[in-house]
């Protein structure tokens, strides 16, 4: 039970990627407010919880900085604390430039970057104030590390939250507060399923590996980068991709 004691909150952990790490943080003694636009995420946390794990729904828009203080301040009246961060919410709505409206590339860079600046900004304002120090993990993607035809506001964004990783680990390693950010390569979630088998073949191939990733997976790696097994990790990014972005 690496996360007993400990508070966590995951934007975006209603399903996906952020489901699959509200589980594993759940399952290994954290209590973990899930943090999501998606009414669904009541649900979830009410079946979590019947299964003995403590979970907390707080409809939150990552897109918002009122909805931000709100998160925090709940958790803090529900748990008491805020030690560990997945800021995880993200969409991908993109298309060649030419054919991309303006509107797209404010709501991707909205919800993937302003996001994730909005929930590090003021969870680490929380973990200043409490003086104990936390881990930040930020959701990034091979395509902040690597371009894509097509891929224009998804790579800009996770581009931003790539670098805004790395300076603000730089900023606030001596505080005992670790930022790092997970960044995986095509995982295998419903939404690429249902690609025609064409395309979702293409995707696969682009893996040397052979298959596209698990949610399960990513998870894993995001509760490393959290314990204290990453404890000389700060403003990394960790790269899970299959080796897609090794050739
Ligand atoms: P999902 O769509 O399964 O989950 C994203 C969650 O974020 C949804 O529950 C969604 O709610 C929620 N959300 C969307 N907008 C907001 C908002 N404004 N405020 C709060 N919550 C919001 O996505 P994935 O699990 O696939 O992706 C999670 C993260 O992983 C993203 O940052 C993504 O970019 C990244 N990633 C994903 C990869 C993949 O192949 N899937 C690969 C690499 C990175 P709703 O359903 O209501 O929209």
């Amino acid at each position: 039970m690496r996360f007993e004691n400990k508070v966590a909150i995951v934007t975006g952990g209603a399903g996906g990627i952020g489901g699959a790490t509200v589980e594993a943080l759940a399952a290994e003694g954290a209590k973990v407010v899930i943090a999501d636009f998606a009414d669904a995420a009541q649900k979830f946390s009410d079946e979590l919880n019947a299964n003995g794990l403590d979970t907390f729904f707080v409809k939150t828009d990552v897109t918002n900085e009122e909805s931000i203080k709100n998160m925090v301040s709940q958790t803090v009246e529900k748990y008491g604390k805020v030690d560990l961060l997945v800021a995880n919410a993200g969409i991908g709505l993109d298309a060649p430039i030419h054919e991309l409206p303006f509107e797209h590339w404010k709501k991707t860079l909205s919800i993937n970057l302003d996001g994730v600046f909005l929930a590090d900004k003021y969870v680490i304002e929380q973990m200043l104030k409490q003086g104990t120090g936390g881990a930040i993990v930020n959701t990034g993607s091979i395509h902040g590390l690597v371009g894509k035809e097509g891929i224009i506001a998804y790579g800009a964004s996770k581009g931003g939250v790539k670098l805004l990783t790395q300076s603000l680990g730089a900023t606030y390693a001596k505080e005992g507060i670790r930022v790092n950010s997970v960044n995986p390569g095509y995982i295998d979630t419903p939404l690429l399923q249902q690609l025609p088998k064409e395309i979702y073949d293409q995707l696969v191939a682009l893996h040397p590996i052979g298959r596209l990733g698990k949610a399960e997976e990513v998870a894993k790696t995001i509760l490393f980068l959290l314990s204290d097994d990453a404890s000389f990790f700060a403003g990394a990014s960790l790269v899970m991709d299959g080796g897609y972005t090794a050739v």
